[in-house]
């Protein structure tokens, strides 16, 4: 018989990926000129395979597209049930205003939740919201965010200039407890968009959360990437170990920069328990810098994965990351996350799910521009 619970625990979940656009087709995201036009994101634009033309004219489409079929691809091979889909705030300044100068990336909420509640992609996306806690709408904009079905909230400190220390924070890391909505938040270096204060890459910096009560996910779990990064992995083991309500994510973990730190959390007891996966994407995984351990066949065959999502996920189970690192999300997120979204429900479970969940007292809200949940309602 399926349970909620049993399901759950079987669905693997992707926590950490971007979306991105420039605007086209009205999204209202933004990359700025500079950076939209660097070597970096080229290249990243030649690996999802967005052509000139799409570059030109539809690229916000054009993107969506690639993780739309990555997604799906992912999931017929079994490799992930669904991802968790960043927004990403404006830059705000010390006084609550959006940043005049200096905005490099820009994902607005409404378009995050908009490609989320798509009927055709029902069951394989979840949103994050993201709202600077400088913004005077900042509570308002967050509950608003969470009503809507918001599974986690995405930060970047050390690049969108909040200091979780700052006490506009309290009120929304009290809203987050309350809710049990998990924050995400990037830790140590960053290197796709500038860094302006590296000392908020330090996972201490979230101590007012945790000790708030606040679900926390360090992204990156303090790695060190870059040559000239500095590495906060010590301060994460010892929040993971102390904290039950604090989580690390595997994002970008496939990388020149950070392979080597599997190795390494694999001999870190009682922190591999409080690891999530994350692929960080577009962010491209590889397995080429795990060669001493998978071999030479065997890497290039991992890298012949297409689907970036899948390949992130077979890299790092060919590596030894435990069964728990890939379906401990049900945990974390907000309650009833998997549900709301129809993530892991299959066609004939559908109506099992809703009343088992009913019974358990949980809310089970149906999806607001229909899907599989309401339909299943109405069936009953
Ligand atoms: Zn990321």
């Amino acid at each position: 018989m399926n349970t909620p619970e049993k399901n759950a625990a079987a669905v693997v979940v992707d926590i950490h990926t971007h979306l991105a656009g420039v605007g086209h087709g009205g999204t209202n995201c933004f990359i700025a000129p500079a950076k939209f036009n660097s070597l970096f994101f080229r290249l990243m634009c030649w690996q999802l395979g967005i052509t000139a033309a799409d570059h030109a004219r539809r690229l916000d489409q054009a993107y969506l597209e690639r993780l739309d079929w990555a997604i799906t691809t992912a999931a017929a091979n079994g490799a992930l049930a669904a991802v968790v889909v960043f927004a990403h705030d404006r830059i705000y300044t010390e006084a609550g205003e959006p940043q005049a100068t200096g905005q490099e990336l820009f994902v607005p909420n409404e378009y995050v939740f908009a490609c989320a509640e798509r009927d055709a992609m029902r069951g394989k996306y979840m949103p994050a919201l993201s709202v600077h806690p400088y913004r005077r709408d900042a509570l308002d904009e967050t509950a608003r965010w969470i009503e809507r079905g918001a599974v986690a909230m995405k930060w970047l400190p050390n690049s969108q200039g909040m200091d979780p220390r700052d006490k506009r924070c309290v009120p929304v890391f009290d809203l987050l407890a309350a809710k049990k909505v998990p924050l995400i938040v990037h830790t140590a270096g960053e290197h796709t968009v500038n860094v302006t204060r590296p000392e908020l890459g330090n996972p201490e910096v979230m101590l007012p959360a945790l000790d708030r009560g606040v679900t926390v996910v360090m992204a990156h779990s303090g790695t060190k990437s870059g040559l000239f990064d500095n590495s906060f992995l010590p301060q994460f083991c010892a929040l993971a170990r102390k904290y039950p309500n604090c989580w690390g994510d595997t994002s970008a973990f496939c990388t020149p920069g950070r392979t080597r730190w599997i190795a390494r959390f694999l001999r870190e007891e009682g922190v591999v328990e409080k690891l999530l996966h994350g692929s960080d994407y577009p962010v491209p995984p590889t397995a080429w810098f795990a060669l001493g351990t998978l071999g030479w066949k065997k890497a290039r065959e991992l890298n012949r994965i297409p689907s970036l999502l899948e390949r992130d996920v077979r890299v790092k189970r060919a590596l030894g990351l435990p069964d728990s690192v890939f379906t401990s999300a049900a945990k974390v997120l907000a309650p009833g996350s998997l549900q709301r979204w129809g993530v892991g429900i299959d066609e004939g479970d559908k109506v099992g799910n809703v009343v088992l969940e009913r019974a358990e007292g949980q809310t089970v809200e149906p999806h607001s521009s229909g899907g599989g949940l309401r339909k299943t309602q109405e069936g009953l």
